[in-house]
């Protein structure tokens, strides 16, 4: 498929999730990068960003908690282009009642090509990124042909 670009801006627009266990390991993490946190646009899951503002004092967007959509609601921004950087703690030792939609938000991350960071190191490497303050062209590929395929069985209204 062909390729298009999307430039994200110096000031990313991150996400920021955790799962219950690993709520104290992004809290620890946020606390040692608050600098950098507070230079960029923020966004988290309701539990995390309460936690994160309350403890922090960081200014967040906060969506509803993950098991009741959040994770939903982050992947809808993911590919709307309101959030272009995901920063998710996930549990890799207990199974979540969400677990379909937090699959959902990780595959979301891919399909738009958004920096993640799944664990404290790739958060270590991802905020000491130079990228991380200053434009980027992110690589997209281009959905065009594939909105197109039902515009040849419908018509042009089809396409979407
Ligand atoms: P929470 O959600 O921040 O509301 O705890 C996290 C998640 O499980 O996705």
């Amino acid at each position: 498929m062909a390729q298009q670009e999307l430039l994200m801006a110096a000031r990313k627009k991150i996400a920021l999730v955790a799962h219950d266990h690993k709520k104290d390991d992004l809290l620890v993490w946020a606390r040692y990068n608050l600098d950098v946190l507070q230079q960029h646009t923020l966004y988290a899951s309701g539990t995390t960003g309460w936690l994160l503002e309350t403890e922090l004092g960081l200014e967040i967007t906060k969506l509803m908690s993950g098991p009741l959509g959040g994770d939903q609601q982050i992947g809808a921004k993911i590919a709307e282009g309101e959030i272009d950087t995901l920063i998710f703690f996930w549990d890799p030792l207990q199974a979540q009642p969400h677990d379909p939609d937090v699959k959902a938000l990780l595959r979301l991350a891919t399909v738009w090509n958004i920096p993640v960071a799944t664990n404290r190191t790739t958060a270590d490497f991802l905020i000491t990124s130079p990228l991380m303050h200053t434009s980027y062209p992110r690589q997209l590929t281009d959905y065009e042909e594939y909105k197109q395929r039902l515009s040849h069985l419908f018509g042009p209204d089809a396409s979407r």
